[in-house]
C-alpha cells in the first residue's frame, strides 16, 4: 500500500509540476533519477534477509533526511532571492533536522548491522552534548541575524553542525537504548519533510511528513516509556554505553539444561504457559512452527499466551509483526505490564531466542549499561524454559543471570529446530 502510495505522489507531483508548461530536460532527468532509485531500491530489498530489515529500513531512513539536506541546500538560493525571513528560518531547520537524520541514521545502520564503532565514550558523549548545545544555541543566532552572511553560508553552516550532531549522538548510544533512538530518527525525518512541505506549499509533503513526524514521535514516547528514560536522555546522549559494561557484577552462573523429552512433559502438565519470544525467533525464522506448537499445547487443555516485551527483536513491532505473519490471534499477545504482576500463575515460561528483556540484571545490577530497563520478570513464573544456541549474550552485551536461576532450564539449539522436535515429541503424548 505504501508502495503504490509512493508511485502515486511520485506521478502526480511529476504531472502537477510540468502541467501547462513546457516538457523540458528536467523532466528527463527526473524519470532517469526515478528508474535508478526504483531499481536500487527493489535490489536492496531483494538481497535483504529478513533479519537484516531493521538496518534496511535506518539506511532508507537516512535517504530520507539526506534529501531534506539536499533540497535545503539547493534552494538557499532561490529563498534568499525571495528575502522572507519565515520560509528561510523554514528552511534551515528542516536542514538541520534532515541532516542530524540522515548521518544518525547512518550511525545506526551500522550499530543495528552488529558492527562495533570503537570510540571514547566520553570524549563522544561531550561532543554530542557539545553539538547539541550548537544546534540550539546556533540556530537562534542566525534566526535573530546575529551573523551578517549569506543564506546559502548559513545553510552550510547548520548543515554540517546537523551532520556531526547525527553522528555524536548515536555513537554512544548503548545497546538496549536503540530502540528509542530508531523511532526518533524516524520523526526527525518526518519532521524535515513536513518543513520542506511548507517551503513549497505542498500539501501532500506536509501531511506525509507530520504523519511521519507524530507517529514517531509518539513511538518515541512510548519507546522512552518502556525504557525507562526520558527524551531529554535521548537528545543529550546520557544513555549508558556499552562501554561501562566492564563495571558490571560478574557472576558464576549455575547453568542446567535438560532433554527434549523433559521440556515436552513440562509443556503436557502445565495449565497455562506462556511464550516470550524475542530476536532469536526472527533469526530461526521459527514464528510458523511456534504457532503450531501453540496450537498442539492448546489441543491438550493448555491455556497460551505470547508476552511481548516493546523491543524485542530489533526494530518496534518486530515481533508483533512476526506473530502476524504466523497468523497468531492478536487476543492472544500479552503486553508486559499486564502479566507481570501475575507471573507466578505460569506453570511454565517458554523464552524463544529472548535474552536482554528477561535479564534481572536491568534490575538488580546498577553497573549494567541495560539497568533502569523493565523487563518481562520470566524469573517469578514456575517454571522457566530457554530456548536458545548457545550462552552468547543479547543485543545489550550482559550476562544473563536468569539462565542460573534454580527455576530455569536451557535447551541449547536452534529456535526452529527445537520447536520442531518439540511440537512431533508433544504430539506423540496422549
Ligand atoms: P537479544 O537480547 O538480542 O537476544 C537474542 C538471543 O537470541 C541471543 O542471545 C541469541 O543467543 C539468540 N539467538 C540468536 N539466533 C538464534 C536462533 N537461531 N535460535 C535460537 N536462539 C537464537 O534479543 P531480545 O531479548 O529480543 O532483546 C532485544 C535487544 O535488541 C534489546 O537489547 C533491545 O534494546 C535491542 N534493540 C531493539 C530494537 C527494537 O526496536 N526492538 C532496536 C535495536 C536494538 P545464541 O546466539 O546463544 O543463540
Amino acid at each position: 500500500m505504501a508502495g503504490i502510495g509512493m508511485t502515486l505522489a511520485i506521478v502526480s507531483t511529476v504531472i502537477g509540476s510540468f502541467y501547462g508548461n513546457d516538457w523540458n530536460i528536467n523532466l528527463i532527468l527526473i524519470l532517469v533519477a526515478v528508474g535508478i532509485g526504483t531499481w536500487l531500491g527493489k535490489k536492496m530489498s531483494d538481497r535483504a534477509e529478513m533479519t537484516e530489515m531493521p538496518q534496511l529500513v535506518s539506511l532508507f531512513n537516512a535517504l530520507g533526511g539526506g534529501c531534506a539536506l539536499l533540497l535545503g541546500i539547493i534552494e538557499s538560493q532561490q529563498v534568499q532571492n525571495a528575502d522572507d525571513r519565515i520560509a528561510q528560518i523554514v528552511l534551515l531547520a528542516g536542514m538541520i533536522i534532515g541532516a542530524a537524520s540522515f548521518t544518525g541514521s547512518i550511525v545506526a545502520y551500522y550499530k543495528l548491522s552488529g558492527k562495533k564503532i570503537d570510540v571514547n565514550g566520553t570524549l563522544i558523549v561531550v561532543l554530542s552534548r557539545l553539538t547539541l548545545t550548537t544546534v540550539i544555541v546556533l540556530p537562534t543566532l542566525v534566526t535573530l541575524q546575529v551573523f551578517q552572511i549569506s543564506l546559502p553560508a548559513e545553510a552550510i553552516i547548520l548543515g554540517a553542525i546537523g551532520l556531526s550532531y547525527g553522528v555524536f549522538f548515536v555513537i554512544p548510544i548503548g545497546g538496549a537504548d536503540m530502540p528509542v533512538v530508531i523511532s526518533l530518527l524516524n520523526s526527525l525525518t518526518g519532521v524535515a519533510t513536513a518543513l520542506a512541505g511548507i517551503l513549497y506549499v505542498n500539501v501532500l509533503m506536509i501531511a506525509g511528513g507530520i504523519l511521519v513526524g507524530a507517529a514517531g514521535i509518539l513511538l518515541t514516547l512510548m519507546m522512552c516509556k518502556a525504557m525507562n528514560r526520558s527524551l531529554w536522555n535521548v537528545l543529550s546522549g546520557k544513555f549508558k554505553s556499552g562501554k561501562q559494561l566492564g563495571n558490571s557484577t560478574a557472576v558464576e552462573l549455575d547453568i542446567r539444561s535438560i532433554t527434549m523429552g523433559e521440556f515436552t512433559t513440562q509443556m503436557a502438565f502445565a495449565n497455562k504457559v506462556g511464550i516470550i519470544p524475542g530476536y532469536g525467533l526472527a533469526v530461526a525464522q521459527a514464528q510458523h512452527i511456534c504457532s503450531q506448537l501453540d496450537k498442539t499445547l492448546e489441543s491438550k487443555g493448555v491455556e497460551v499466551h505470547y508476552i511481548i516485551h516493546p523491543v524485542a527483536g530489533r526494530m518496534p513491532g518486530h515481533m508483533n509483526v512476526l506473530l502476524a505473519e504466523a497468523d497468531v490471534p492478536y487476543e492472544k499477545l500479552r503486553e508486559m505490564d499486564e502479566v507481570n504482576h501475575e507471573m507466578n500463575t505460569y506453570d511454565l515460561l517458554i523464552v524463544i531466542g529472548a535474552n536482554d528483556v528477561v535479564n534481572p540484571a536491568a534490575e538488580k545490577d546498577e553497573n549494567s549499561p541495560i539497568y533502569g530497563m523493565p523487563i518481562i520478570k520470566a524469573y517469578n513464573a514456575k517454571q522457566v524454559v530457554v530456548i536458545k544456541r548457545g550462552m552468547s549474550k543479547g543485543y545489550a552485551g550482559v550476562e544473563n543471570s536468569l539462565f542460573g536461576e534454580a527455576n530455569c532450564r536451557m535447551v541449547f539449539a536452534d529456535a526452529k529446530a527445537a520447536l520442531n522436535e518439540a511440537n512431533i515429541e508433544l504430539k506423540r503424548i496422549a
